[in-house]
């Protein structure tokens, strides 16, 4: 097993997860199994309890885990599957050892930050790297560990220490360490100081940078990579520059220009691989490529108006933005996403501030699609309920994701059935049982899990009568679809088949029959909601197909992209 561990100095924030992964990339495309792990060194357990706005969207797993959003790069990017362990976070370090403590596992010693902390960590490490992530079910040969966080804090200081003393657990020929540091450009002068200092800082603490990749907003010059090479003392080989690039599929292609492989490879003593693992690499890069390549040659746009409660971190929806993009690169088109919070659609607004009510409707309605992803609590509600209206009412493309199949609903109760109050208990939960448009189910596995809601993966199955679903065509006409869930209230049986008598049908449920997983209208160009997070396993090569169906449809090629023959294309790389 060789370990890349991805560090950063300076700032953080400065698309350490997208390198980390583009490295990993780099690795597969040499025929080689990765797998990565992602350290966050703060106190939390996991993601779950943490808000949107805090450290941007709780990514889940297939096993339930809610996890950092890096881990949702890796899966992209590498089209792996990860667990709950690939995760680490301080809390989950800490709990792991004061249960052990509470044992008597340390025989009567005092337990300690070193060595039981960082022991802690390392065995961590190693046994989650061994885990098969991949189709191949095998062991992986390569992991991947990103680092939160900037090196120096006081946080992070024991994994620091811990990657420290694995350097030596598994041998240096096994331990490769990339720092990524930023050069500011200052009165146009390209900064190296900030990086001569993070990279002092991390030598004090005993780790030596095998690659110091310098994020900037223009390209390095030539003096610059010579000046960071010689005042950090490595050789100009190891310095890469990672400027600001068109996307940030760009960036592997970047790093392989600059032939990282060539010296990590080295460094790691990974010698020569069979031919026909050298082949499926070669063909994934070349798939890559031409990704990458035609997107840049694609100048129509479409529009998606995102009507949303957490738009002033668009990292809170990321798994949604990455989902767009890869449809709109299948679907040639450059992607321009209107972020419009959902409050300011509300009847309210008027009076508070008429200019932002007004921008705020003409990006909903300029938009060629509209999308309402999952979110939690009442705010900003009734302005979805309006979008959503919208969409219905003028055949506009529309897809609601979790909450947005939630507001799709209530829409369609109050404005169709003629229930006026309707609304979802998890707003209201003193309205009447059969007014409610959404309830609360508690789920069968909800022990298993540990927590109220219904997380990870579940089967949806298309109904008998389902054959006319654009989404099901999408799906390749697959009877069955299993995507990832992270949600809480459901549709309310007791008005299914008021609803489904009006249009609005139900064409998947979960295996009891008793959850609606996919609603979807009759006789319009694209009305989808699901009750899963379809958005969770898109892949860069092979997009999600509710997603697909929503910017085929904005885009105009709806039935161009149905009659393709490649839409049983399931992430074949
Ligand atoms: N708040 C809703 C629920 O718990 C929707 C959740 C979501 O969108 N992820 O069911």
């Amino acid at each position: 097993m060789k370990y890349v561990v991805v560090s950063g100095g300076v700032i953080s924030g400065i698309g350490k997860g997208v390198l980390a992964s583009s490295t990993g990339l780099l690795f597969k495309t040499l025929g080689l199994r990765v797998t990565s792990i992602k350290i966050d060194p703060y106190m939390n357990i996991d993601a779950g309890t943490m808000s949107p706005l805090e450290h941007g969207e709780c990514f889940v797993l297939n096993d339930g885990g809610e996890v950092d959003l890096d881990l949702g790069n890796y899966e992209r990017y590498l089209n792996i599957t990860l667990t709950k362990n690939h995760n680490i976070t301080t809390g989950k370090i800490y709990s792991n050892v004061i249960e052990k403590e509470r044992n008597g596992d340390y025989l009567g010693k005092t337990v300690q930050v070193v060595p039981h902390i960082t022991n802690a960590i390392q065995d961590w490490i190693e046994k989650v790297s061994k885990i098969p992530v991949d189709e191949s079910g095998k062991e992986p040969q390569v992991c991947i560990i990103e680092l939160g966080g900037t090196v120096g804090d006081i946080e992070s200081a024991p994994f620091v220490e811990a990657l420290r003393q694995f350097q030596f657990r598994v041998g240096s020929e096994n331990f490769a360490l990339i720092h990524v540091s930023l050069v500011p450009v200052i009165h146009g002068e390209q900064k190296t100081k900030p990086t001569q200092a993070a990279i002092k800082d991390l030598r004090s603490l005993g780790l030596t940078p095998d690659m110091i990749a310098c994020r900037c907003q223009e390209e390095l010059h030539h003096q610059t990579i010579e000046k960071i090479g010689m005042f950090c003392h490595v050789g100009p080989n190891q310095v890469i520059a990672v400027h600001d690039v068109n996307s940030t599929y760009h960036v592997p292609l970047l790093l392989k220009q600059q032939k990282i492989m060539n010296y990590l490879t080295k460094k790691l003593s990974i010698g020569e691989l069979p031919k026909a693992d050298l082949e499926s690499g070669e063909k994934l890069l070349n798939k890559w490529r031409q990704l990458t390549s035609q997107h840049d040659k694609s100048f129509e746009t479409v529009t998606i108006a995102l009507v949303g409660k957490y738009t002033h971190l668009h990292d809170s929806y990321l798994s949604v933005i990455k989902s767009l993009e890869h449809s709109s690169m299948k679907c040639n088109r450059r992607l321009k996403i209107e972020w419009v919070e959902s409050t300011n659609l509300e009847e309210e607004m008027k009076t508070k501030n008429l200019s932002e009510y007004h921008k705020a409707w003409h990006y909903v309605c300029q938009a060629d699609g509209i999308l309402i992803p999952g979110g939690f609590g009442s705010r900003g509600i009734e302005g979805m309920i309006s979008a959503a209206k919208y969409a219905r009412e003028n055949n506009i493309p529309y897809l609601g994701v979790c909450l947005g199949l939630q507001i799709a609903v209530i829409e369609f109760v109050r404005n169709v059935l003629g229930v006026e109050h309707s609304t979802s208990m998890e707003f209201d939960n003193s309205i009447k049982e059969e007014e409610a448009s959404i309830v609360y189910m508690p789920d069968v596995d909800q022990i298993k899990l540990g927590g109220t809601m219904r997380l990870g993966i579940h089967e949806t199955k298309f109904v008998e009568d389902s054959n006319w679903s654009i989404l099901k065509k999408l799906y390749g006409n697959s009877n069955a679809v299993y995507e990832r869930h992270r949600h809480r209230y459901e549709v309310n049986p007791l008005l299914i088949e008021e609803i489904e008598n009006k249009g609005l049908k139900f064409i998947g449920k979960d295996e009891s029959g008793k959850r609606m997983e996919i609603i979807e209208l009759k006789d319009h160009k694209f009305f989808v909601g699901t009750q899963y997070h379809p958005e969770y396993l898109s892949k860069v090569l092979d997009p999600s197909r509710p997603f697909l169906g929503l910017i085929a449809a904005s885009a105009g090629i709806l039935d161009d992209v149905l009659n393709r023959d490649d839409l049983n294309y399931k992430g074949e790389f």
